[in-house]
């Protein structure tokens, strides 16, 4: 058994190949097939690697290869327009990993010929890339001896050694990095990173662990006791925050709308990120009169008068610790307002600039509804 309480700070060797034999045998008969364990290319190992943060497998893997179709080298990715990134994005959630991905990409082109660095600081310097994914890339592509450490590597390194209290606490992380690198088969170190994170997510799930199916169970301290379901400890989340959004889309004769950028007129940072910092229908934070309160916000802001707002149907949306409620409105007019910076593109078309999910389930609700006004 690995890293029980008193014998944390300096691994036991023994044992410690046999359980890497195990694991590496099992990751090369059960692993499963995805696109970016086909490669060794850096470029493509990261952006998986940016793309699976906080993002399931299934979703991803569409992503990845609509993205590489599109961009299917670092230099084409550095080249391009920072929209076309973001729209290739749209959808995935998370937008700063696209912005920084393309940024990285950029200093990458500068700094390092084209070819994503092979020193851990380095990749360190680089825009949108912590100790996890420095360590996933460097050893994955070029097999440098660096252990990966996420919340699935540290639930199964929690549970192995019947490790309890909060993972994320500063100290505890720490001591779990360096049972991660502890462990770590330097031979092997790209397939032994893939083997402890395929274990985290395939069997050492975080509810129900299947440790009747684990290559590991023998060396489980967690699994021993019984408490495999009791560990890591639940961790004090943050209490959502509830908030009420009106929008207006604008339409004209020619089924044009306006867009604005978040950020360049009259909303603040905090909502900017609402909207993922993405182009966004005019909207304001309401309360209890969400039309009376846009209405104001359209007069104020934009100059219209008597507007004849149609509700749309209202919609959830959550954006990480906040639960919005979404209240969009339709409303007619002769003209759109010319404002600088502001984009007035076909409606039906809204999804040719990059657009979060939310401003997407406003423009459906509006679309839906269309036929009928
Ligand atoms: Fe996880 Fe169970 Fe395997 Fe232990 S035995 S590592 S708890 S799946």
């Amino acid at each position: 058994m690995f890293l029980a309480r008193k014998q944390t700070r300096k691994l036991p060797a023994k044992g410690i190949p046999a359980f890497q034999r195990r694991l590496l045998g099992w990751f090369h008969r059960r692993k499963r097939d995805l696109p970016w364990r086909r490669t060794r290319d850096p470029y493509r190992i990261w952006l998986a690697e940016i793309m699976l943060q906080q993002t399931r497998v299934a979703a991803v893997v569409p992503y990845y290869r609509r993205f590489l179709r599109r961009f299917p080298t670092l230099g084409a990715l550095a080249g391009a327009r920072s929209e076309q990134v973001l729209r290739l994005w749209a959808g995935l959630g998370y937008y700063s990993r696209a912005r920084h991905l393309h940024r990285a990409a950029k200093e990458i082109v500068a700094r390092h010929g084209g070819r994503f660095p092979r020193e851990l600081e380095a990749a360190l310097r680089l825009p949108g890339i912590g100790r996890y994914t420095a360590a996933a890339v460097l050893s994955i592509a070029y097999g440098l001896p660096e252990a990966v450490l996420d919340g699935n590597v540290a639930r199964v390194l929690a549970r192995l050694g019947g490790l309890r209290g909060d993972l994320r606490a500063p100290r505890r992380w720490k001591h779990l990095q360096s049972a991660a690198q502890g462990l770590l088969e330097p031979a092997a170190a790209g397939d032994w990173n893939q083997a402890m994170m395929e274990l985290g997510a395939t069997v050492c799930t975080p509810r129900s662990p299947r440790c009747g199916a684990c290559p590991v169970s023998h060396w489980c301290r967690a699994y021993k006791l019984g408490i495999a379901e009791q560990l890591p400890s639940a961790r004090r989340k943050r209490a959502p925050v509830k908030l009420s959004l009106a929008a207006a889309v604008l339409l004209d004769r020619q089924g044009r709308t306006l867009v604005l950028k978040p950020g360049d007129r009259d909303s603040t940072k905090e909502d900017a990120a609402l909207f993922s910092r993405m182009w966004q229908f005019p909207a304001v934070r309401v309360s209890s009169h969400a039309e009376r309160e846009l209405r104001r916000h359209l007069r104020a802001s934009f100059g219209l008068k008597g507007t004849e707002l149609v509700e749309l149907g209202a919609a959830r949306h959550s954006v990480t610790y906040r639960e919005i409620t979404l209240a969009p409105f339709l409303l007619r007019v002769e003209r759109l307002p010319r404002l600088p910076g502001a984009r007035t593109p076909l409606l039906a078309a809204l999804d040719r600039l990059p657009v979060s999910s939310a401003t997407r389930k406003i423009a459906a609700a509006a679309l839906q509804e269309l036929p009928r006004i």
